[in-house]
């Protein structure tokens, strides 16, 4: 268990520790809005702390290691990749996306990733550790810092980088309360996605906690056989089960689910599959992302062909099932997550 740093409270935490070190209540608001409001980046740029406690905040709790080392841009300009270090040596990415007016963060949730996909670049790296709450809200704060500089601010923090968040759902939880508090970024939940492989307990819990927060599946696939090809934990929580915790999550927050597919050709991008897509989905409360799979290094997968992608789409959009196809060149390093990682591990 890795010590526990500012960025793992909520407010409410840090007002405690504050009043059992006898510091005045007014503190905990002064360091919240320094932190999420100001960015600082350390104590010492919360000039109105005394310096004592100030000490004691570095000693107690200090702020989360994270080091950008390397830096990867679209050459479009809207997609910047950042490699950072981990106070432990270990590197996690996490991506800025422009996209008209919205400034999109990617976060990572697990060093690496135990679910093993067929197709993602994460999963062909194995798992190594969750990520702290702090380390998550560590990443968006990065960009948030950056935004600021040109006078922009961050619209969504979208978990779909590397890990899984389900496998770390009490981190993801609460790095999203900490990011939606009102009084510091004050992201309203809405503007939060977690994506999932399809975790079926992890859905059950989300669809639980009467949030607005929005949910994705990965889904790839409308058939069992197929889907336990390219997503393993699929033996374990099959498509129709996902399907029944998802209407749980509709029920509960009468909102869209986005179910994500990514295109690999020759796999799961015929007609027939988007027919029987079509069918899975038809009176669903939901939206659609088609993604043509970003090639990995050393997994012969390929992405769809643009003309298949388009069928796919209007297959079924003709079923009346919204769409989306993300072919921009910064969805792509997006989708790619893990990759920029991989390159930084094999040098
Ligand atoms: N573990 C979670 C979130 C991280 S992966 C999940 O699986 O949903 C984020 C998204 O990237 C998922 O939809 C995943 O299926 C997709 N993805 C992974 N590798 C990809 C690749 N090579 N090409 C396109 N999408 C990919
Ligand atoms: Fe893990 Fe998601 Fe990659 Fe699958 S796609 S291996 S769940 S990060």
């Amino acid at each position: 268990m890795s010590e526990r740093t500012i960025l793992d409270l909520t407010r409410e935490e840090l007002s405690d520790f504050l009043r059992e070190h006898g510091a005045p209540r007014f503190r905990a608001d002064q360091i919240w809005h320094g932190i999420y409001r100001e960015l600082a980046s350390s104590y010492d740029a919360i000039t109105t702390l005394p310096k004592r406690l100030r000490a004691l905040l570095q000693v107690e709790l200090p702020f989360t290691v994270l080091v950008p080392v390397d830096v990867q841009e679209s050459r479009d300009g809207r997609t910047r990749k950042v490699l950072f270090r981990l106070h432990d040596g270990e590197t996690i990415e996490a991506v800025l996306m422009h996209y008209e007016k919205r400034h999109t963060i990617c976060v990572s949730t697990q060093v690496g990733c135990a679910v093993g996909c067929a197709f993602c670049a994460t999963g062909k790296a194995g798992f190594v550790r969750d990520l702290t709450a702090g380390e998550i809200a560590a990443q968006v704060l990065h960009f948030a810092r950056e935004l600021d500089e040109r006078g922009e601010h961050i619209t969504n923090v979208v978990y779909m980088g590397m890990g899984e968040p389900f496998l770390n759902y009490d981190a993801v939880m609460r790095s999203i309360l900490i990011l939606n508090d009102p009084a510091g970024v004050g992201l309203g939940a809405r503007r939060f996605t977690v994506s999932t492989v399809g975790i079926v307990p992890g859905i059950e819990r989300f669809a639980a906690e009467g949030l607005q927060v929005n949910l994705a599946i990965s889904l790839h696939a409308a058939d069992d056989e197929l889907r336990n090809r390219l997503v393993p934990m699929n033996r374990r929580y099959p498509i129709a089960e996902i399907m029944r915790a998802c209407r749980t999550y509709i029920a509960n927050t009468n909102r869209r689910v986005t179910f994500e597919i990514a295109l690999i050709a020759g796999v799961n991008d015929a007609p027939d599959h988007a027919v029987a897509m079509a069918k899975l989905l038809t009176g669903l409360l939901c939206h659609v992302n088609l993604i043509p799979l970003n090639s990995v290094p050393g997994i012969p997968f390929r992405p769809s062909p643009r003309d298949r992608v388009e069928e796919f789409a209007e297959i079924l959009q003709a079923a009346g099932i919204t769409t989306t196809v993300r072919l921009g060149r910064g969805i792509e390093i997006q989708a790619g997550c893990g990759q920029l990682r991989e390159r930084s591990l094999v040098q």
